[in-house]
């Protein structure tokens, strides 16, 4: 794969900064966060197709705010960057002088979708960033590369925004940083920037999101900014002000990438993220005790059951065999986990002695 530099990118210090709204809402609001974020980015973004999970949600103005991102470039000649998702996108940001086109995650995941993009971008001579697929699947990442580079693509960038997976989490999309961190060993001239902002789901994490991605010597940063964040049309929880994007970038720590030691940050956050999901498991453990708690109660069964609490450990034991793990130290990890299940279930059977 031949991977060219981008220019822009290139002028830019480290991190390399891409900001702006999730979507251009109106022309007010784009020209007002571009005004405060000109001088102090690299690229500003805004969202103008929207991909939404559910119908009936702000799906984006459409084409009518591409005159609204020319005047951000021609007034504060700040470089512009929007979402493409088909060939039509394609055809009319491209017309509109658009200077960096991104692929999101929901179009990653479609080869079918790439291709298009990839066909209807063929002898254009524009920069493309491509975003994570939504699943954790490195293949179909590289295979989006593959195809934009097939069809003469060759100033590539990729966006880590993080993966998506079932239930309660403490992220939005789980970072999984090991699959930037193995797409960089296998393209190691495509530049990576890590999108804190959809990771984190709320604005409270982007900062520490992106002091990691730091760490571990991503390219840059893509921050969701919005003057007012709370009134933002879509992703609302996870947009930061202008200023509060000035002060993470004032206070985040850049490393050097002689230091050697972002294989170690590395393997830390795995461990961060993995006991975020034993914490995570452990609480939904203990909100299926309360459920069977309510059950017991009903049926006024007691909440020791000897014979439940045999087959706990017995499963503990034989999964510790599989897994080669230590069976004692497991066991007392289970004894304590079982015994606060016991708790919980008390609490509930009392609670409803008192009332
Ligand atoms: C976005 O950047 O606003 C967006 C829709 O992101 P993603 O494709 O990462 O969900
Ligand atoms: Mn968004």
């Amino acid at each position: 794969m031949t991977i060219d530099k981008i220019e822009i990118f290139e002028k830019a210090g480290t991190p390399l900064v891409v900001a702006g709204p999730c979507s251009a809402e109106s022309e007010e609001q784009v020209m007002a966060v571009a005004s405060a974020l000109a001088g102090r980015v690299t690229l500003f973004r805004a969202g103008l197709w929207k991909p939404r999970t559910r119908p009936g949600c702000f799906e984006g103005v459409g084409k009518e705010a591409l005159p609204w991102l020319q005047r951000v470039k021609r007034e504060y000649r700040l470089p512009v960057a929007t979402e493409v998702a088909n060939a039509e996108h394609v055809e009319l940001a491209l017309s509109a002088g658009i200077d960096v086109l991104w692929v999101g995650a929901r179009t990653t995941v479609n080869p079918f979708a790439v291709q298009e993009i990839a066909d209807a971008l063929r002898g254009c001579d524009v920069p493309v960033l491509v975003k994570n697929p939504v699943n954790p699947d490195l293949e179909l990442w590289i295979g989006a590369f593959e195809r934009l580079n097939n069809a003469g693509v060759s100033r590539l960038g990729a966006i880590h925004r993080g993966f998506s997976s079932y239930g309660e989490k403490c992220f939005r999309n789980a970072p999984q940083w090991q699959l930037p961190i193995e797409l960089r060993r296998r393209l190691p001239d495509l530049p990576i920037i890590c999108d804190p902002s959809h990771i984190a789901g709320k604005r409270e994490l982007v900062m520490s999101l992106s002091q990691q991605a730091m760490d571990l010597n991503f390219d840059g940063l893509m921050i969701e900014t919005h003057c007012n964040p709370v009134c933002a049309l879509s992703d609302a929880r996870q947009q930061v002000t202008p200023d509060e994007l000035f002060l993470m970038l004032d206070r985040m720590v850049r490393r050097s990438a002689a230091c050697g030691d972002s294989k170690l940050s590395s393997y830390r956050m795995q461990i961060d993220e993995i006991d975020d999901a034993l914490m995570a498991l452990i609480a939904k453990r203990m909100e299926v005790s309360r459920e069977i708690g309510e059950v017991k109660r009903e049926r006024g069964v007691a909440v020791f059951q000897a014979a439940r609490y045999n087959e706990v450990m017995q499963r503990c034991e034989e999964y510790c065999r599989l897994a080669r793990l230590d069976a004692e130290a497991m066991k007392d990890i289970f004894e304590v986990v079982h015994s606060e299940s016991i708790r919980q279930q008390l609490d509930i059977v009392n609670d409803c002695i008192k009332k």
